[in-house]
């Protein structure tokens, strides 16, 4: 199975990210049309513990679980190019443009991007060109990140978002980098910079 870009994780940024990419879909860009986005996830977001009073625009005390709900809903009726899968990633390998994501379960994806957005918990995925390191915003000791370029490109093809990418441990941050990483791919696509900002219809 190919993707165009396989996100590995369906926590806050990983989402975010296949929202962003989605919302790219239907609106007539030719270098966009007909993409597919995949997001593996084994259902572990930390979101799944939290209720969130201080997440802008998200009311206050909703349930990390709802919230995890209605993003994937969101990427849904955004556009039907977007897959989701329970599995666990374990090995990333290749090159831009001709990834191999390898599932625990034994399936093997092909995207020509990977987002690696499992969390600062750990990274056990066996990938070539990540350099994991300790994660300096991390409330806790022992959590990690993946040292990037800043604008969160870890190699061609290969970028970090949320929590493994180095944002404070805040909705809002590690959904923003998912989102940041998502216009940073749509821009190479179209080989100058995007932003995807919609209006209302005029009467
Ligand atoms: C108890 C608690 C309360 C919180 N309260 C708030 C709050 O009030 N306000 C606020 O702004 N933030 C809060 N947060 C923080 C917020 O939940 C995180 O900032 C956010 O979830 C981080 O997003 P992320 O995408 O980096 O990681 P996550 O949301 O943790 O997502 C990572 C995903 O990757 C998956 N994954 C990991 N490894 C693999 C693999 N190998 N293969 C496939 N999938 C994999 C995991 O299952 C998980 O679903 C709270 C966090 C906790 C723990």
């Amino acid at each position: 199975m190919r993707y165009d870009v396989v996100i590995v994780g369906g926590g806050a940024s990983g989402l975010a990210c296949a929202i962003t990419l989605a919302s790219s879909q239907g609106r007539g860009w030719e270098w966009a049309e007909g993409r597919k986005f995949l997001v593996i996830d084994n259902g572990k977001s930390d979101l799944n513990r939290a209720l969130l009073k201080n997440a802008p625009g998200v009311p206050v005390e909703t349930l990390g679980t709802e919230l995890l709900e209605k993003l994937r809903e969101q990427a849904k009726a955004l556009s039907e190019n977007v897959d989701f899968v329970e599995d666990t990633v374990v090995k990333v390998e290749g090159e831009k443009g001709s990834f191999k994501v390898h599932t625990q379960s034994g399936n093997v994806y092909e995207a020509e991007y990977v987002v690696l957005a499992s969390g600062f918990h750990k990274f056990e995925i066996e990938c070539e060109g990540v350099e994991v390191v300790d994660n300096p915003k991390s409330p806790k000791p022992g959590r990690v990140m993946i040292k990037h370029d800043g604008d969160y490109k870890v190699r061609e093809g290969l970028y970090v978002a949320g929590l493994l990418a180095g944002v404070s441990s805040m909705f809002t941050a590690a959904a923003g980098s998912g989102v940041q990483v998502a216009i940073n791919i749509l821009s190479e696509w179209a080989g100058k910079p995007i932003v995807i900002h919609d209006v209302p219809k005029k009467d």
